[in-house]
């Protein structure tokens, strides 16, 4: 099992640093956010440390989103969004991967969405999808 002694979610699976535990098996473990966004706020993470959600095997990847199926239902929340962020510039601070379970009770709770969607078109769309499809 990947870890690393620095990190903070590593310690947190360790024990070494407090959290509130909602759920744990030999793959996954998820607790409250400390600083939420709404109430219910919570976090699921590979115990396998990486940074980025490449480099989580799949069979840890697999294990996830049944964990957030959970916690959105224990929630009690008709809304929610469920966040995974990638680097720096994608909001990530803490680089070891984790799932926000994030409840939106209403417009100025939960998570705010910045949509800046472009402009594209069929033949670009197409080359688009043609170097994507190769590359899987
Ligand atoms: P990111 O921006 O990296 O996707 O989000 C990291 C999240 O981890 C933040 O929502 C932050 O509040 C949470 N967090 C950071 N440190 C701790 C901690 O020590 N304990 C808990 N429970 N959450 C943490
Ligand atoms: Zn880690």
């Amino acid at each position: 099992m990947a870890s690393s002694a620095a990190c903070i979610f590593c310690k947190i699976i360790k024990g070494d640093i407090p959290s509130f535990k909602l759920f744990e098996n030999d793959k996954v473990l998820a607790f409250l956010d400390i600083q939420p966004l709404s109430r219910g706020h919570a976090l699921v993470i590979p115990k396998y440390h990486g940074s980025k959600l490449t480099e989580i095997p799949d069979e840890d990847l697999s294990a996830i989103l049944p964990v957030a199926k959970k916690i959105a239902a224990a929630t009690g929340a008709s809304d929610y969004n469920i966040l995974q962020n990638n680097g720096a510039a994608a909001h990530q601070v803490v680089e070891h991967v984790h799932f926000h379970v994030i409840p939106k009770p209403n417009a100025t709770e939960g998570l705010g969405i910045g949509w800046p969607a472009q402009s594209t078109d069929m033949d670009k769309l197409k080359a688009l999808h043609e170097e994507l499809k190769s590359k899987m």
